[in-house]
């Protein structure tokens, strides 16, 4: 029950105002983001990709355990056999509105080809923007290359 006498004098605004008073004299931690940005761990699961070797080839074997181990059901594969006598992936759809980003698909993928990077700065604007396709995925994979093999190796010596 409220104390009578605390209301009149006002105690409890002032207790609440002396604590923004202390406030104003502490140290700002608020970031002015996007000029200031937090430190990110090279473990971020941010935007997918797709690589490539240093020689071109496509990484991804299509052996479909990133679409089967996907919680969300978010990856969608189509493959066949490609004139080299290879397993490759006719489709490779990633629905980003599905996508819990777990990292489970870089966990499983055997050949390191899809990974999550630490992009997260992207947004849609139209329909159906939110589906990553095979293209688009191997665009982010050569744009990023050299950030992600860094951060594949300085993950590797922490495990
Ligand atoms: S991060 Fe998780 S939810 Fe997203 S595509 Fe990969 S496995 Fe699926
Ligand atoms: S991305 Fe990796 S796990 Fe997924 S189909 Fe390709 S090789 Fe297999």
């Amino acid at each position: 029950m409220a104390n009578p006498f605390k209301t009149f004098m006002l105690t409890e605004l002032l207790l609440g105002l002396s604590v923004t008073a202390r406030s104003l004299f502490r140290r700002k931690v608020t970031v002015q983001y996007p000029e200031e940005k937090t430190p990110q761990s090279v473990r971020f699961r941010g935007l997918h990709a797709l690589r490539r070797y240093a020689n071109g080839e496509e990484r991804c074997i299509a052996c479909k355990l990133c679409e089967v181990v996907c919680p969300a059901l978010a990856i969608t594969i189509d493959s066949d056999v490609a004139a080299d006598g290879t397993r490759r992936t006719t489709r490779y759809d990633i629905d980003l509105f599905k996508c819990i980003y777990c990292g489970f698909c870089e966990e499983a993928c055997p050949v390191d080809a899809i990974v999550e990077t630490r992009i997260h700065e992207y947004h849609m604007e139209h329909r159906g923007e939110n589906i990553m396709n095979k293209d688009k995925l191997l665009a982010v994979g050569e744009r990023y290359e050299a950030m992600i093999a860094a951060d594949k190796s300085a993950d590797a010596r922490y495990r």
